[in-house]
């Protein structure tokens, strides 16, 4: 594999970004470990590291802050050796992106188990995570960071876009089909989501968000996605950076339409699309807690108002007064400060979110935790607006639904394009999944291996990864297909800021239900099983646990597949279910999930 880095890297934890080399997963179907599982896990982890995929590769950042795959050069390079001569019947151990065991175990035990970020609950704070950081002895692994199954910005879409559709259903925008309901109002911040419709109504128009204005900021690894998102619903967005290199990427992938050169500028131009009705995504350079509350005092008409800045992390959001170049020399300096800096700047931030409801947008936390940051830095309204999950997602949680992914290990895009028609072939009624596969494969730009995101649900997602199986076993694919998710799914994760806000029975905190997902993932056949904590919404604030599988053509991949793809999203069902979901019961019930104790 030696062949695939350009030269060797430098083998010391902070080593300097400049000698970090490029890296580039192997492509094709031949495999240098001597389990698939083994070599999809180091492609994967390489995959993380490509300069296409990850925000700052030379820094092991994939995304999401600080998120990173390894925990230093040496790290990785002792990881991907070590899956190299990892036996078919052994499992590598890494602890916070290090590895640090390898175990006899059996050939249906995953090859790799990892645990990334995790502190007990007293010690589990940023400053406390950041002593032992410097200290070499963690690493934050965000969710598919530092578990090795992030594929670019596409990650977030398809969520990105079905959460925007919800936004306009409730608006009252959809001109035909079934709006089912996305089970909570946009207003209220306690709303318990115990709606039983579904957020994806199947004769939805693609075009609802037409003659809308969305305003965000964060255009970077998964806030990228929000641009694309609201014009492949045909919207009007204006996203605002610090960081005009991040917009620049976003343009040159494809994910967002234009930079214009000052707020007056993009203000025109976004305005002139709502009026006009046209689909336009227009970024622009400042600081979204300046340029929100400007937008606000100019009086102009914003439908949705969201963002994705890394405000989990305040050390990843630049505080008003700080220029970007000084960011990282700043927070290193006195993190104490900037933590306080950059609260007091969500703060002004979130004030005017919320301005913007009272002025009748529809507004909510997209997953960055930025009400609780925005509340510590002093503004006591900021849980004025819900989050995105229990505004427009809980009811597919409910039925086990969530961002199922796969990757091409060929490298070859029309292998995706094969899978994209066999996924359209196994659900021919459902129109969104349709839709969504057909403007996915007219916009998608890939990062890195050739990849797709769709929303899938239980008694769904193993019939996708068996028809993948067969394909590879026939040939009709040229290599194996890696089977994964985000941590944010219907069963696990705990995040009482995000995934499980206002739960209906208060089980908000309860971080049972992801650890009991990545046991039975390890007891059912998975390639690779993970547990995090905090990611998405920072340290002290969520546990999370993945899973991945590979497709390599195999009966025992096919067997595998057949548990993990039923059990994972089972798990999902089965949380909400004894949460008190009807929409849980009732699928539960119909496609013969076991829930002992009702
Ligand atoms: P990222 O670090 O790649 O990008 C964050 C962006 O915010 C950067 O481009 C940065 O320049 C910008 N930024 C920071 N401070 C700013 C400010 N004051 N004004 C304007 N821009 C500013 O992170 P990401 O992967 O895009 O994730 C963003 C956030 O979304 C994180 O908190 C992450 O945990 C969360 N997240 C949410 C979901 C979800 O499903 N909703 C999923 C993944 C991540």
């Amino acid at each position: 594999m030696t062949d695939t880095l350009d030269s060797a890297p430098a083998a010391a934890a902070g080593t300097p970004a400049s000698v970090a080399s490029v890296i580039r997963a192997p492509r094709g179907a031949t495999r240098t470990a001597k389990s698939w599982g083994a070599e999809a896990a180091k492609r994967m982890l390489m995959n993380n590291l490509d300069p296409e995929v990850a925000e700052r590769p030379d820094d092991l950042v994939v995304y999401g802050g600080t998120g990173r795959a390894a925990r230093s050069w040496a790290a990785y390079e002792a990881i991907v050796r070590t899956l190299d001569e990892l036996e078919p019947d052994e499992t590598l151990l890494v602890q916070s992106g290090k590895p640090v065991g390898v175990f006899r175990t059996h050939e249906w035990a995953p090859r790799v188990l990892i645990a990334n970020s995790n502190l007990v609950g007293d010690w589990a704070t940023w400053p406390e995570f950041r002593r032992l950081e410097d200290l070499g002895l963690t690493m934050y692994g965000q969710m598919t960071a530092g578990s090795w199954i992030y594929i670019g910005t596409q990650g977030i879409l398809q969520g990105t876009y079905e959460t925007f559709a919800a936004v306009a259903r409730s608006l009252g925008r959809a001109s035909t089909g079934s709006a089912t309901g996305s089970g909570a109002s946009t207003g209220s911040a306690t709303g318990s989501g115990a709606s039983t419709g579904s957020a994806t109504g199947s004769t939805i128009p693609a075009d609802d968000l037409r003659g809308t204005l969305t305003l965000t900021a964060g255009c970077g690894g998964m806030g990228g996605a929000q641009p694309l998102a609201v014009t492949m619903n045909g919207g009007a967005v204006l996203i605002v950076d610090v960081d005009r290199t991040r917009l620049d990427r976003r343009v040159a992938h494809g994910y967002l339409d234009e930079v214009a050169d000052d707020l007056d500028a993009a203000v025109a131009r976004v305005t002139a699309a709502r009026d006009a009705g046209e689909a336009l995504s227009v970024g622009v350079e400042g600081n979204a807690a300046e340029i929100f509350p400007e937008l606000l005092a100019r009086g102009i008409r914003i439908d949705i108002v969201t963002d994705q800045t890394s405000a989990h992390d305040p050390l990843s959001y630049l505080p008003i007064g700080t220029a970007v170049a000084d960011w990282q020399a700043e927070a290193a300096r006195d993190p104490e400060d900037f933590t306080r800096r950059a609260r007091e700047s969500m703060a002004a931030h979130v004030r005017a979110m919320v301005g913007f409801q009272d002025a009748g947008a529809a507004v909510f936390d997209y997953g960055n935790s930025i009400r609780r940051e925005a509340e510590l830095g002093g503004y006591d309204r900021a849980f004025s607006f819900p989050g995105f999950v229990p505004a427009y997602i809980r009811p597919l949680f409910a039925e086990g639904k969530g961002p199922f992914r796969w990757v091409a290990l060929s490298g070859d895009p029309e292998d995706i394009a094969k899978t994209d028609r066999a996924v359209a072939e196994l659900f021919p009624e459902d129109a969104a999944l349709h839709r969504w596969l057909r403007k996915a494969g007219e916009q998608v730009h890939f990062e890195g291996l050739p990849a797709r995101i769709c929303w899938l649900g239980y008694q769904e997602r193993h019939l996708a990864g068996l028809r993948f199986n067969e394909m590879v076993a026939s040939g009709e694919l040229s290599g194996p297909i890696v089977i994964g998710r985000d941590h944010l799914d219907a069963g696990s994760v705990a995040s009482p800021y995000r995934e499980t806000e206002a739960m209906a029975d208060g089980s908000d905190a309860i971080a049972d239900w992801p650890l009991l997902n990545a046991l039975l993932n390890t007891a059912s056949g998975a390639s690779w099983v993970s547990i995090h904590h905090g990611g998405g919404v920072g340290i002290g604030r969520s546990i999370h646990a993945g899973q991945v599988c590979v497709a390599d053509g195999t009966a025992l991949a096919a067997e595998k597949l057949a548990r993990v793809l039923v059990n994972d999203p089972g798990t999902g069902v089965m949380r909400h279910v004894d949460a008190g979901y009807d929409r849980a019961r009732e699928v539960a019930a119909e496609r013969g999930l076991t829930v002992p104790m009702w």
